[in-house]
Formats: structure tokens, C-alpha cells, sequence
């Protein structure tokens, strides 16, 4: 069994559709897949077809973008019904954040002398409701002003670089409440993936736990494997399970293959137990596992 739980498609950063990338999952010997896209539910629909299609089994989810005493953290959302109206008014709040900072980003980049047009980063977004830095920085690859992503992020759009700004990021422990009303389950995305710090610490993961968090992802291509033996520890000690995933956003991240880290079955199983029990406590039309 290898199950990816955290990719990326068009709907949101990936460079994939979403039914090419549960092609692509299927194709890699992946048996189990979950669509994450940031703050969005757009590719659930075209996804499931596809899955049908291969017979792969889905997990519809998002990666809600969150802060936390002021720290933004990447909060996995699996299976909450995304119609749920505190959820709605959350992610719409995101995503109005996202289109609105792209013309102050681009305002700084023609300070520095890069002239990206609005019309430029709408081509490169594709239709995508959760526009992102990616997709200034495919703008920026398209002119030639840089060679990929990653260039674009050291160079210009990562935190503390000067075409780099801030948007909205819907607060963490109201959010893990409104999915699981939502009748989903929440897993915080690679918790220390961008510092060495370790925060997320112990006290704020226990925090996040009694907020009615299910895990925290372990195995992730940002963690170190000190970093991984210790969130390990941490999640054993606060009764957190334990995901894994790659990650992936196509050709947009390199090193984030489809099932380049993988999730255990047990902790998959209780993951879904805890999906169910959710469901079944908010009343709400939350979506099924969609098995092949
Ligand atoms: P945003 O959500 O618009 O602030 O952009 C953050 C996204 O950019 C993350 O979800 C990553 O997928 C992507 N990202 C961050 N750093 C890099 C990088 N160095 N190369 C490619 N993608 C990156
Ligand atoms: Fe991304
Ligand atoms: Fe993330
Ligand atoms: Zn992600």
C-alpha cells in the first residue's frame, strides 16, 4: 500500500490538472492519493472522475493557509464538507488575500527593474482561485527573467526578499474547529519544514491537539531525520497520528515526487477514523473516501 496524502494540482500551485495528476499518482504505483490544493476544493470534481477513471482511491482535501501567534502554519484539511459556511467565508477571506497582493508584488518587482504585467500572472495561474507566488514566479520563468521557481523564490518572492509580501492567513485554531464542524479532519502540513527551530513545539502542538487537531506530517522532504524522529516522539507523546506525503506540485517543486514519503496504513486507518466520527458528530454532508 503507498499512500501520498498531500499533493498539489492546477486548482491551485501544481503544474498538473487534476485529473492528469491522479493519472500520474496511478501511473507511479500509488494506491492511495490525497488532492490538497491551497485553499481550495476546485479540483475535488475532475479528481474523483479520474480516480473512478483508474481506480485509485481519493482523499479530497485542502491546505488551508493558517497563522498561529503570528506564524503562518500550512493546516491539512481532509474530507470536510466545503460548503460549510464558516469554512466558505475563511477560505474566501484567503483567497481575496491572495488576488490582492499580486499587484503590490509586481509593483515591487518593477522597482527592480522586472516588468511583469497583471495579464502575465493571470496566463501563468491558468484559472486558478488560490493565485499564488508560484505562479508570479512561472510569470517571471515565461519572460525569461529567471530559470524556475526556485530562482524566482530566492531571488525575489521568498519571505525576507524584496518583491517578497504578505497576505490574509485565517486563524489556525478557529479553522481547525470549523473543519471538523465541517465533519473533516485536520493535520498540520510539514510543521517545521521552513525553520529548524521546532516550533511547533510541544506546548503549542498540545494546544492544537485539545483544538481538536488528528496530526501532524512527519515525513516530508523539508524535514531533516532528526527533525523527523522527534516529531515522531512528540506525536506518539500527544496521541497525534502520523501522515506522510510528497508533497507534490508537479514539475513546479523538484525533489517532491509522487510517493517520495508515504504514509503507514494504521495511521491512515486512523485518520479515517477519525474522519468518520467527525462526520458523523457535525450533521453534515461531509464527502466519502472515493474507493475504486
Ligand atoms: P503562497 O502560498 O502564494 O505564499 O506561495 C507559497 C507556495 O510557494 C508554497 O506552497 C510552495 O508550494 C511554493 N514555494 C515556496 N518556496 C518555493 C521554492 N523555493 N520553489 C518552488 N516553490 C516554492
Ligand atoms: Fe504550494
Ligand atoms: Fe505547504
Ligand atoms: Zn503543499
Amino acid at each position: 500500500m503507498r499512500i501520498d496524502l498531500h499533493t498539489h494540482s492546477r486548482a491551485s500551485d501544481g503544474t498538473e490538472p487534476p485529473g492528469g495528476l491522479v493519472r500520474s499518482a496511478a501511473a507511479a504505483g500509488i494506491d492511495v492519493l490525497a488532492l490538497t490544493d491551497h485553499d481550495t476544493a476546485d479540483g475535488w470534481a475532475e479528481a474523483e472522475a479520474a480516480a473512478r477513471e483508474v481506480g485509485l482511491e481519493l482523499v479530497r482535501g485542502m491546505e488551508i493557509s493558517t497563522r498561529h501567534q503570528g506564524r503562518g502554519v500550512h493546516l491539512l484539511a481532509y474530507l470536510p464538507d466545503p460548503t460549510y459556511p464558516p469554512l466558505v467565508e475563511q477560505l474566501d477571506r484567503v483567497l481575496s488575500g491572495r488576488r490582492a497582493r499580486v499587484p503590490e508584488m509586481l509593483d515591487r518587482l518593477r522597482a527592480l527593474g522586472v516588468d511583469v504585467s497583471e495579464d502575465d500572472v493571470r496566463r501563468a495561474a491558468d484559472g486558478t482561485a488560490a493565485t499564488g507566488r508560484p505562479h508570479v514566479a512561472d510569470a517571471l520563468v515565461a519572460l525569461g527573467a529567471v530559470r524556475d521557481r526556485s530562482e524566482a523564490f530566492d531571488r525575489y518572492l521568498g519571505a525576507g526578499r524584496p518583491a517578497y509580501v504578505d497576505r490574509y492567513a485565517a486563524p489556525l485554531l478557529d479553522t481547525i474547529r470549523f473543519v471538523a464542524e465541517a465533519g473533516g479532519v485536520t493535520v498540520v502540513a510539514h510543521p517545521w519544514g521552513r525553520s529548524q527551530r521546532e516550533w511547533p513545539g510541544e506546548p503549542e502542538l498540545a494546544e492544537l491537539k485539545a483544538a481538536g487537531l488528528t496530526g501532524i506530517e512527519v515525513d516530508h522532504e523539508d524535514h531533516t531525520p532528526a527533525s523527523r524522529r522527534r516529531l515522531r516522539a512528540l506525536a506518539r507523546e500527544l496521541d497525534l497520528v502520523v501522515t506522510g506525503s510528497s508533497d507534490h506540485h508537479g514539475a513546479g517543486k523538484v525533489d517532491h515526487e509522487l510517493g517520495c514519503n508515504t504514509t503507514e496504513p494504521e495511521e491512515y486507518a486512523r485518520l479515517l477514523e477519525a474522519a468518520a466520527a467527525a462526520a458523523a458528530a457535525s450533521g453534515r454532508d461531509a464527502p466519502a473516501v472515493v474507493r475504486p
